[in-house]
C-alpha cells in the first residue's frame, strides 16, 4: 500500500503551490493528485499530458415532473434550501444550485412527481508529467469541488499506485477545512499544512489541526514566508509544538515565486532563496510519512 502526503493550507493564497511544485519535483516514485480543482497553479506548473479522461457526475439534483405534480407544496415547504420555487407558469421548479440533493422531497412527493437526476459536473484525468504520473480534475462552470470528486482521483490514484508498484502518493488539497479537504485528509499518512505569518493564518492553521486530530492523521507545520513577520512566525511554532505537532520549518519571502508561476517554472528550480529550507522541509516530511 503507498503512503500518501497531503499538502493543504487553512486559506488559498498561502503558498500551498509552491510547496507541492517543489515536493513534485524532489519526491521519487510517486503519483501526483491535484484535489483543488478550483486552483489551476498545479496543473499549469505539471504540464500534464492527458492520457485519459472520464465524466464525473457529480450530487443529483432533484428533478420534479410538472405532468405529474399536484401542486400540493409539501416539497417547497419541506426544502431547508429554498431549493424549490414557483415558476412564471405556476409550476414547481428545482433551482440545481440552491438543491443540496438530500432526497427528501422526493420521498415526502405524494405523487412520485420527484426524482434525483444524474449530471456530469466535471473530467477527470490521467496524465504523464515531468515529475511523474499526475491524477486531477476539472470542473464545469458552477460545479462546486466536492467531496466525492476527492475521494474519487485520490482512489484512482490508489488503484495506479498498485498496479504500478508506486510508492507514494502525493496529494494537492483544497484550502479551508470543508467537504472537500475533509475528504483528502481521510486515509492520509501525514499533512502537511502551509501556513503564513499572520493572525488569520494562526486562527486557519488551528482550525485545519483540529480537523487533522480528529482523524487522528499526523500533522506537520511549514511557514511560508516567514520574514514577513518573525514574531508571529515564532508563535506558530510554539504553538505546533504545543499542540503536539511537527514544526517542519520556515521558507522566506522571495519576490521571485510568484514570477516564476507566471512563468509556468516551479519555484523550488528558479529561487535560489528557497531552495535549502524546502529541501530540509521535504526531508523533515519524508521522515514522517
Ligand atoms: S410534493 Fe410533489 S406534488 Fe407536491 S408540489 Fe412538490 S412535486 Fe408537486
Ligand atoms: S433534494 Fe433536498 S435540497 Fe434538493 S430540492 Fe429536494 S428537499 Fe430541497
Amino acid at each position: 500500500m503507498s503512503r500518501e502526503l497531503v499538502i493543504i493550507s487553512g486559506k488559498g493564497g498561502t503558498g500551498k503551490t509552491t510547496l507541492t511544485s517543489s515536493f513534485a519535483y524532489l519526491m521519487k516514485n510517486k503519483i501526483i493528485v491535484d484535489a483543488d480543482a478550483d486552483a489551476a497553479d498545479m496543473y499549469i506548473l505539471m504540464e500534464p499530458e492527458i492520457k485519459r479522461k472520464e465524466f464525473f457526475k457529480g450530487n443529483k439534483p432533484a428533478k420534479i415532473d410538472s405532468d405529474k405534480c399536484t401542486k400540493c407544496d409539501i416539497c417547497r415547504q419541506l426544502c431547508r434550501f429554498d431549493a424549490i420555487y414557483i415558476d412564471d407558469n405556476e409550476n414547481y421548479v428545482v433551482n440545481e444550485m440552491k438543491c443540496d440533493s438530500c432526497d427528501l422531497c422526493r420521498l415526502a412527493c405524494p405523487a412520485q412527481a420527484i426524482e434525483m437526476v444524474d449530471t456530469i459536473s466535471g473530467e477527470w484525468y490521467e496524465s504523464e508529467t515531468p515529475y511523474g504520473i499526475m491524477v486531477h480534475a476539472k470542473l464545469y462552470p458552477g460545479a462546486e469541488n466536492s467531496g466525492n470528486l476527492v475521494t474519487m482521483v485520490k482512489h484512482r490514484a490508489h488503484i495506479l499506485s498498485e498496479e504500478k508498484g508506486i510508492e507514494y502518493i502525493l496529494v494537492d488539497g483544497s484550502p479551508g477545512i470543508g467537504c472537500p479537504v475533509i475528504s483528502t485528509i481521510s486515509g492520509a499518512n501525514f499533512v502537511v499544512v502551509v501556513t503564513e505569518p499572520t493572525q488569520s493564518g494562526l486562527h486557519d492553521l488551528d482550525r485545519v489541526r483540529q480537523l487533522c486530530d480528529s482523524f487522528k492523521v499526523k500533522t506537520g507545520v511549514v511557514v511560508n514566508k516567514y520574514d514577513l513577520n518573525e514574531d508571529v512566525a515564532n508563535q506558530i511554532e510554539n504553538f505546533t509544538q504545543e499542540k503536539g505537532g511537527i514544526f517542519l520549518g520556515r521558507i522566506p519571502f522571495d519576490v521571485n515565486v510568484p514570477k516564476a508561476i507566471v512563468n509556468k517554472e516551479i519555484p523550488y528550480v528558479s529561487c535560489d532563496s528557497i531552495k535549502k529550507p524546502i529541501e530540509e522541509i521535504f526531508n523533515k516530511s519524508m521522515e514522517n510519512l
